[in-house]
């Protein structure tokens, strides 16, 4: 069982804490689509026909697709692969893009869930965050989407942002909960460099959100979202029970996935293999026949330190019998030692098989992740 992501790194316009690759060249959208159609057919059998059930679109903007191009691509898997019958088919948007004329085509694809990327519920904050979209037509967008039979929604919350005070946080979050979606990922804002964000900070003309306030957000988003029947069952995703993300969950569950277009990643349980970053490069290289991707054979340390990365961020955590029986007594004896020190310190729970991070622990996953890390 495999996933299928497809890349998609175009953007309207740069969101001013974003550094992720993306172009704003749509033009090339369509030799993009053209490209992606053909690394699908000549990479068919990397996954060795295993059956797939998630199917994901992401970015950048996936909704700058028009509904062609996604039948296109979704033509050519079906054609190439054998997909469940109950495919996960996920598709990124930014809520500007989902007018009602596309909600209304898309109901008509193969993809049946939507992740929105509302990042607030605030105009300021969106404004601030130099997202294009306004809170008017939030609530009526969900609708249409609601009306034109989405009923697997994920909405994307960004906490700790510079500004934005705690009321008007919680209240963004209660707006957000007042949608009835089924899914709800929240992040805190990192300021990173290559951003506008970034420029702002070294010129001081930002100051960045005090630690204890960004704990205070995520502890009351944990909060909040429990009480409405949410889920927390990975650092960064809330779902009703039945609604988790398959796809993001077979990351952290060790499947295997094939990742088409610039800088899409692969995984086929032996290797990762990542394809060129530029857009352009990618496209050329495929068109000329060239070689277009890189590729790691992962050593026994790499699947250790992916599978403490990939499983402690879940609420079942990692099993202590599964180091145990697939890797090495030195690397074993490294990780006893460590869990020892974090649960101490009661940054993990030490549980039968399982270990979990604890409430203090998800706060900084990323440190007790490294601290776990075999060098
Ligand atoms: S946050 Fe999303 S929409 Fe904004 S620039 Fe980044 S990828 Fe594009």
């Amino acid at each position: 069982m495999a996933g299928i992501y497809f890349h998609i790194p175009y953007c309207r316009s740069k969101c001013h804490y974003c550094d992720f690759y993306e172009s704003n060249n749509i033009k090339t959208v369509n030799q993009l689509v053209n490209s992606e159609i053909e690394e699908l057919t000549l990479r068919k059998n990397y996954l060795d026909n295993q059956l797939i059930e998630t199917i994901y679109f992401g970015g950048g903007t996936p909704s700058i697709l028009s509904i062609a191009q996604l039948n296109d691509l979704l033509g050519e898997v079906m054609n190439n692969y054998t997909v469940s019958d109950d495919c996960e088919i996920t598709l990124e948007a930014n809520p500007e893009d989902l007018t009602f004329d596309y909600l209304k085509s898309l109901s008509s694809t193969k993809i049946n869930r939507l992740s929105i990327g509302i990042q607030s519920f605030n105009d300021d904050t969106l404004l601030f965050l130099g997202r294009k979209h306004g809170t008017q037509k939030l609530e009526e967008t969900i609708k249409n989407a609601q009306n034109f039979g989405f009923f697997n929604i994920s909405l994307d919350l960004i906490y700790g942002i510079p500004g934005m005070s705690f009321d008007n946080y919680i209240n963004s979050v209660k707006s957000v909960l007042n949608l009835n979606v089924q899914h709800i990922s929240a992040y805190a804002l990192t300021i990173e460099k290559n951003t506008y964000f970034y420029k702002l900070l070294k010129t001081n003309r930002l100051t960045e959100v005090a630690d204890d306030v960004v704990i205070t957000h995520f502890n009351s988003t944990i909060d909040l979202l429990a009480e409405n029947g949410y889920v927390h069952y990975e650092v960064s995703s809330f779902a009703i029970e039945g609604y988790r993300s398959r796809h993001n969950s077979s990351y952290w569950n060790d499947k295997h996935y094939l990742g088409i277009g610039p800088s899409a990643h692969s995984y086929n349980g032996v290797s990762r293999q990542w394809n060129v970053n530029s857009t352009k490069n990618y496209c050329l290289k495929l068109s000329n026949g060239q070689n277009y991707y890189e590729v790691e054979v992962l050593t026994e340390i790499d699947k250790y330190n992916e599978y403490v990365l990939l499983k402690l961020r879940t609420v079942e955590g990692l099993s202590k019998s599964y180091i145990s029986n697939y890797f090495n007594h030195t690397i074993n004896s490294y990780f006893l030692d460590e869990v020892f020190k974090l649960s101490n310190e009661q940054y993990i729970i030490n549980s039968g098989d399982n270990l979990m991070l604890t409430k203090k622990g998800i706060l900084i996953s990323d440190f007790i992740i490294r601290k776990l890390f075999f060098v």
